[in-house]
C-alpha cells in the first residue's frame, strides 16, 4: 500500500511533535522550515530519522504532500500554503493532526486576553486532583509529541486563534472561550468578524454531551450566541449580576453552579487578584466542577496557584514602590484590565510596535491613576500624542534601563511601577519574555 505523505511546515515545538506522531503513525514525513531550526529539535528529528530541510522550501517535495500540518506561525496568505489549497492539499494545524490519534478528554481555551493563566491554572487543578493529564498547545510541550509518547487521559489545551484555524475534525470535550476583543487583526484582512469566526470554531464539531463555557460579560460573544446553534451544554459566568447555573459574584464570594455541583470561595482567598482574574478563576473552576473534582483541593489549588511570569507578576519592592511586570500585555484590552487593578497611583511603562491601537478605553482609567507615562520603543509618536496633557508627565525612552531608571525617578513611595505595554515588543527585544526578563533585570539593578 502507498504510504500517505505528510508534509509538515514549520520545524518548532508543534512541527517536531507532529513529525515524530506522524513517523509513528506510518505517514512518510517530510519536514521543511524557511528558517534555521533550533538545535534540539534538529536532535529530535535526527533520533527518529526523520526527513528534514532548513533554510529554504522545496516546492516539489511540498506539494507531492497528501497531507500538510502547517505551523500556527506561517500565516494563510504564503505563497506556499495558497499553492496547497489550489491543489486541494489539507492544510491543518497540530492540534487537530494529533486530536487524530488520542481519545483522551480535551479541555480547550481560548481568547484574546488570558488563555495561558487559565490553561495553567486548569491544567494545575486537573493534576492537583490526580488526574493523568497533559499541557499542551501555545504552552508546555507539542500535544502532538505527547500523543506519541504518553498516556494522559486528560490534556488542558490553549488554544490561539492561528490554531482554530487549522482545525477541522477536532472536537473539544470541554470549550472555554474568555473573551473576544480585536487582536492580530492583520492576520484577519482587518476584518473583527474573521478573527470572531476564527475564536467561535472552538465550539465546532461539539456535540449535545459536551460543553461550552463561556464569559457571558463580553457583548461579542453574546452577539455570536445570538446569532449561532451551539449544540453543547453552554454554561455562562460573568461577575456582573447572580446566575442560577454557571459561575458569577455574590457577596464577595465567586460562586459556581454546574448541574447542582455548587462551589464558592471568598473572593479575597483567590491567588489571582484583579478583575480579569476572577474570569480566568471562574473559567477554569467551572471546567473542575464539570469533572466533578474535589472542592478542597480545587480550594487549594485556587487560592495557592503562583501565577504566570511576565503576566501582572508582582516581583519586587524598592524603597516601597511596587514593580510590576506585565511584559505580555500586548494588546490595549489587558492593559485596560491591569490599570483597572491597580490600586495605588501609577508609572506606566508602554510602547513597542504598535498594532493598530485605539487607545480610547484607557483614557479614564489613565486620568484617574496614571501618574506619568514611560514611553518605551523605536517609534513613540503616538503615545505621546495621544496622551498629551493628559497626565503630568511624559517621558520618551529608547531602551529598558532607560525607561526603569525614569520611572523610579518619578515614583514616589507607595506608587506602582508598571511595564504593560499594549504592544509587541520586536522593536528593541526578541519578544516579550526577554522584555520582561530585561525589566526586572534593570529594577535588580535600581
Ligand atoms: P494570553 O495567553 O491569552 O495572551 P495571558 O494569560 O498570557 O493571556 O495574559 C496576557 C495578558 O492579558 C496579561 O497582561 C494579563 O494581565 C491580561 N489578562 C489576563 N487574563 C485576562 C482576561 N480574562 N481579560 C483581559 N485581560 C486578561
Amino acid at each position: 500500500m502507498k504510504r500517505e505523505k505528510l508534509v509538515i511546515l514549520g520545524g518548532g515545538e508543534s512541527g517536531v511533535g507532529a513529525a515524530v506522531l506522524g513517523a509513528q503513525k506510518g505517514y512518510e514525513v517530510f519536514l521543511s522550515d524557511l528558517g534555521a531550526i533550533k538545535e534540539e529539535y534538529k536532535l529530535i528529528l535526527q533520533k527518529y530519522g526523520l526527513h528534514f530541510e532548513e533554510l529554504q522550501h522545496t516546492e516539489s517535495l511540498i506539494l507531492d504532500a497528501t497531507l500538510v500540518m502547517k505551523s500556527p506561525g506561517i500565516p494563510d496568505k504564503a505563497p506556499l500554503v495558497i499553492k496547497l489549497r489550489e491543489r486541494n492539499i489539507p492544510v491543518i494545524s497540530e492540534i487537530e493532526f494529533a486530536g487524530r490519534f488520542t481519545t483522551a478528554k480535551t479541555i480547550c481555551i481560548t481568547g484574546s486576553n488570558g488563555k495561558t493563566t487559565t490553561t495553567l491554572l486548569t491544567y494545575e487543578l486537573l493534576k492537583k486532583a490526580g488526574l493523568k493529564v497533559g499541557l499542551a498547545g501555545n504552552v508546555g510541550k507539542s500535544f502532538a509529541l505527547q500523543v506519541a509518547e504518553e498516556n494522559f487521559d486528560y490534556y488542558v489545551i490553549e488554544l490561539s486563534s492561528f490554531q482554530l484555524d487549522g482545525m477541522v475534525d477536532f472536537r473539544a470535550d470541554i470549550a472555554v472561550l474568555l473573551n473576544i476583543t480585536p487582536d492580530h487583526l492583520d492576520r484577519y484582512d482587518y476584518k473583527m468578524q474573521n478573527y470572531t469566526d476564527s475564536k467561535m470554531r472552538i465550539t465546532q464539531n461539539q456535540r449535545e454531551e459536551d460543553w461550552f463555557v463561556y464569559c457571558a460579560d463580553d457583548p461579542v460573544i453574546q452577539q455570536e450566541l445570538q446569532k449561532r446553534q451551539i449544540r453543547a451544554q453552554k454554561v455562562p459566568f460573568t461577575i456582573e449580576a447572580p446566575l442560577q447555573q454557571g459561575g458569577w459574584i455574590e457577596n464577595e464570594k465567586m460562586k459556581l453552579n454546574v448541574n447542582n455541583n455548587t462551589f464558592d470561595m471568598t473572593i479575597y482567598e483567590l491567588a489571582l487578584q484583579g478583575k480579569h482574574n476572577l474570569y480566568n478563576s471562574m473559567a477554569a473552576g467551572i471546567s473542575g466542577s464539570i469533572l466533578n473534582l474535589r472542592k478542597e483541593g480545587m480550594r487549594e489549588c485556587l487560592s495557592d496557584f503562583q501565577g504566570v511570569e511576565h503576566r501582572l507578576e508582582r516581583f519586587l519592592r524598592v524603597h516601597n514602590i511596587e514593580f510590576i511586570n506585565d511584559s505580555k500585555a500586548t494588546n490595549v484590552n489587558s492593559v485596560w484590565y491591569a490599570l483597572e487593578s491597580m490600586q495605588t497611583p501609577v508609572i506606566w511603562i508602554v510602547g513597542g510596535v504598535d498594532k493598530g491601537n485605539d487607545y480610547s478605553i484607557l483614557f479614564d482609567l489613565v486620568k484617574e491613576k496614571v501618574k506619568a507615562i514611560i514611553c518605551l520603543g523605536k517609534d513613540n509618536q503616538k503615545i505621546i500624542s495621544t496622551f498629551d496633557g493628559m497626565v503630568k508627565e511624559i517621558v520618551d525612552t529608547k531602551s529598558m534601563d532607560e525607561a526603569v531608571r525614569a520611572a523610579y525617578f518619578l515614583a514616589e513611595k507607595g506608587d506602582t511601577v508598571i511595564l504593560s505595554p499594549a504592544c509587541a515588543s520586536f522593536d528593541l527585544f526578541k519578544n516579550y519574555e526577554e522584555r520582561g526578563r530585561q525589566f526586572k533585570d534593570a529594577v535588580r539593578n535600581l
